[in-house]
């Protein structure tokens, strides 16, 4: 019914309001279809953002990522990007430039435009596949909906300021984890960036903003935190406080921070049983996190704030998937998947076809309780990985297609193709990802990797360097420059 027929119909305040609703959803799909896009833009399928657009909360928005328009991400490095899933393109770093110089920079700017394109290439790969696929609860840019500000300064700030943690997940590597670091990679831990003068420069900010998020590192053990959680007590005392914690560190020091704000808590919690928990949570306990998840889930009904359990399934965990749900309706907590990209032999999307088959099928024998409002909601999360595993099916039904191209192909000329890739995607410049050092000659470098691992396990390499050729040049990039000490 049309605005104006309501009235007509003598309708009442929230028919007209579910109208106008309606109408400025219906409006901003039209100017989203009739948008006049330049032509060194490359925009996702206008399919596909309307029916993004449809899946919002709120429905349609002005923008269809509000992230590079109100938030800031600081990374353990000093770097600064606009959020989580987009680590690639970086508006600024903190050891050289001011916030209000990122805030109001070209690069920033540059970002909100691509976006307002429909234009993911920017480093929104995540986002882009996650649209595509239809899992929009795995789009990061959905989450920056609950802010949809633009205002001269960032509403929202996230912090990953160290990489101190009591953990060595499998899936984790040692630029954020000191206890990886030290004990997968056998090196010292890098060194944090960030010191007290970095508080002193977020202070004008801190009055303004309206959401926070912590993590790291083991945010309970990162020591300039619990400064920052001071300052904003202070300053901000009703801005609320999201944290990424492993759940296992829980003491008098964690519990007096706790009481000062309002802290909603996410668990990261990869396995729901123990052997896998403890497998993949390197040094974690799984009754301990298990034991303190009661503390939190009392804290945040005292407090009214939200307990969130993200659950990142694995080729271990990918059957424990339903489990987890059940565990997270049973804390009353809402259940929420990450996708691990990388490592490749711990991914789920590197499976082959009839093993993704398989696992989707078991998916579709599982029932959940759907009486509450969070049970629905962990529903829902469970419906939207599955969209993202039929996908995956899709994705590796054309990879394998190509599998006999490669499979031709002799070790060295598979090498060959990967380099040519990566030296693309790199502008040829290859730098260590913390410290910015370049390293020197980055194709026999590669060269040089590949080859010390086919010496290793020759059969393993040949079929991973097939596969490999196969993938996005993000994927091979990453795998190799980030985990490849894995294999
Ligand atoms: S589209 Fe996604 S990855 Fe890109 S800025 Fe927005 S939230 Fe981040």
């Amino acid at each position: 019914m049309s605005i104006l027929q309501s009235i007509r119909n003598n309708a009442t305040l929230t028919d007209l309001g579910v109208s106008a609703k309606k109408f400025k959803n219906k409006l901003l799909n039209y100017s989203a279809i009739h948008k006049e896009i330049p032509e060194n833009y490359n925009p996702l399928p206008i399919d596909a953002v309307i029916d993004y657009n449809n899946n919002r909360y709120e429905g349609p928005q002005k923008h269809i990522c509000f992230a590079p328009f109100n938030s800031l991400f600081f990374d353990v490095r000093g770097k600064v990007v606009v959020c989580n899933g987009n680590r690639e393109y970086v508006v600024g770093d903190i050891t050289k430039d001011t916030v209000k110089e990122i805030w109001e920079g070209d690069t920033i700017n540059k970002l909100r435009q691509h976006l307002d394109n429909f234009d993911f290439s920017l480093g929104c790969s995540k986002c882009a596949d996650a649209i595509l696929s239809k899992n929009y609860d795995a789009a990061f840019a959905r989450s920056y909906d609950s802010t949809p500000t633009v205002k001269s300064n960032p509403v929202r700030m996230e912090f990953e300021i160290s990489g101190t943690c009591n953990l060595a997940c499998l899936m984790c590597n040692g630029f954020l984890s000191s206890t990886y670091r030290k004990q997968i990679e056998k090196q010292e831990p890098y060194r944090d960036v960030y010191d007290e003068s970095f508080i002193d420069q977020l202070e004008p900010y801190l009055p303004h903003l309206q959401f926070t998020k912590f993590s790291g590192g083991e945010p309970f053990l990162i020591e300039l935190y619990y400064k920052i959680w001071e300052r904003m007590a202070e300053l901000n005392p009703n801005c609320p406080i999201h944290i990424q914690t492993n759940g296992l560190i829980l003491n008098n020091k964690v519990k007096s921070a706790l009481e000062k704000g309002k802290f909603h808590i996410g668990v990261s919690l990869d396995g729901a049983s123990k052997e896998n928990y403890e497998k993949i949570r390197m040094f974690g306990k799984f009754e301990r996190v298990i034991e303190n998840l009661e503390y939190f889930r009392d804290y945040c009904q005292r407090k009214k704030t939200l307990l969130n359990i993200p659950f990142t399934p694995t080729r271990y965990t990918a059957y424990e998937v339903p489990e987890f749900i059940r565990l997270a309706n049973q804390f009353q907590a809402t259940a929420f998947f990450n996708v691990v990209w990388e490592p490749h032999t711990l991914a789920i999307w590197t499976f082959d076809s009839p093993e993704l088959k398989k696992l989707l099928a078991f998916y579709e024998t599982q029932q959940f309780e759907k009486k509450t409002f969070i049970e629905l909601k962990n529903h829902r999360q469970f419906e939207s990985f599955k969209n993202q595993v039929r996908q995956w099916i899709v994705n590796a039904e054309v990879r394998e297609k190509v599998y006999p191209e490669f499979s031709s192909l002799s070790n060295e000329e598979l090498i060959e193709k990967l380099i040519v890739r990566m030296m693309e995607y790199d502008n040829g410049i290859l730098a260590n990802w913390f410290t910015g050092e370049v390293i020197p000659d980055p194709e026999n470098h590669y060269r040089k990797k590949y080859r010390e691992k086919i010496d290793k396990d020759p059969e393993v390499m040949r079929d991973t360097l097939i596969r490999m050729n196969t993938y996005e040049t993000e994927r091979i990039y990453l795998e190799t420059n980030v985990f490849f000490h894995l294999h």
